[in-house]
């Protein structure tokens, strides 16, 4: 069993990330997130025929949750790891549900601990961070799956995709960016540039979705590769309407897709509520667009060089209105997700 004595050669980037896993309001987000947690719960309480009797991995097990489910689910045996300290407080979670003996947690970093299994029958996962991909914990599954899951072994869940739509949100934008052009009587613009490069989390009313969603990732965790999470890809979106877009938004959806009948969820703004909310990218311009035109472009995604759990993200697009070029518009974009 590993120690957290190598979390003082953790970089502290690193130290950073595994301590705001330690407190239990992370966590108390996550569970109460009923979308993401119950449908981990069906996703594998509906399949206990697929658990029974396997070894089972659950890749940052946090509380122990998803070990839980798995153990309940029949499991032969279930090990959970996290390098977070939150996983001593699983430890007495596990024994107060008197499930010690069909669980093992092992603190330490999934790339560094040593399982008491040579391979393991399921690998159940949590990963996803805003955009799916900020926080790149998707790195370390893949890792997990590499070295231990078996020929034939399951990954619960198995298929991510992001989608992006253009959005009206002129008033919003207003508050958190018109507001730095004039400060008090004093012009704070140059804070606008920095404003602009971070993305917003926060939730978004399908009302202000102007356009169709379109597709711009799609993983499939049984063949992905960790260079596969840098990735170009151009894009399309339709007005729905005539109105006005100021900025791009993404979401993520998960599918389950080994279960008997599939299990999905989204994080979209047609979906109900998840802590993840919806990522937006504030564009420079506003664009003025009728029904049936279209925004072309691509979204470039890069695990940033220094910081590698950090994103950066470039979008550019090109609007041309063939009837009025006096509403044409071009940018490129830089955010940086931090
Ligand atoms: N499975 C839990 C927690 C999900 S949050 C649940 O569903 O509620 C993700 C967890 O993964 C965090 O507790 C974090 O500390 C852990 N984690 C992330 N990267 C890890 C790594 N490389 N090694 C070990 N644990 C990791």
């Amino acid at each position: 069993m590993q120690n957290s004595d190598s979390s003082e050669v953790l970089p502290y980037s690193e130290q950073h990330y595994f301590s705001s896993y330690d407190h239990f309001g992370i966590h108390e987000e996550m569970l109460k997130d009923e979308t993401r947690t119950l449908s981990y719960r069906n996703a594998i309480y509906q399949n206990s025929h697929m658990f029974r009797g396997k070894v089972v991995l659950d890749v940052g097990c946090g509380t122990g949750i998803l070990s839980m489910f798995a153990a309940r689910a029949g499991a032969k045996h279930v090990i959970g790891v996290d390098m977070s300290s939150i996983i001593d407080m699983a430890k007495k979670l596990v024994e107060r549900n008197g499930l010690s003996d069909k669980i093992t947690l092992l603190k330490g970093k999934m790339e560094e601990v040593v399982l008491p299994f040579d391979k393991v029958d399921i690998i159940i996962s949590e990963w996803m961070g805003y955009f799916l991909l900020y926080e790149s914990m998707l790195d370390t599954v893949l890792v997990a799956r590499d070295k231990y899951l078996a020929d034939g072994g399951l990954i619960f869940p198995d298929k991510a995709t992001i989608h992006i739509a253009g959005i009206e949100d002129g008033e919003y934008k207003e508050e958190k960016i018109g507001f730095w052009s004039d400060v008090y009587g004093f012009d704070f613009s140059p804070i606008q540039e920095v404003v602009l490069a971070e993305p917003l989390v926060d939730t978004v009313d399908m009302k202000a979705v102007v356009t169709d969603p379109c597709q711009v990732l799609e993983l499939d965790l049984y063949t992905v590769q960790k260079t596969d999470l840098e990735f170009t890809q151009t894009f399309e979106l339709q007005a729905r309407r005539n109105d006005f877009v100021h900025a791009v938004i993404a979401w993520f959806d998960i599918e389950f897709s080994k279960c008997h009948k599939p299990i999905r969820f989204s994080t979209g703004p047609h979906a109900r509520y998840t802590h993840w909310k919806q990522t937006v990218f504030y564009l420079r311009e506003t664009l003025t667009m009728k029904v049936g035109e279209k925004i072309t472009g691509t979204l470039v995604n890069k695990p940033n060089k220094q910081n590698p759990r950090d994103l950066d993200i470039h979008i550019a697009y090109e609007f041309s209105p063939e009837d009025e070029p006096a509403r044409a518009a071009a940018e490129q974009c830089d955010y940086r997700m931090c």
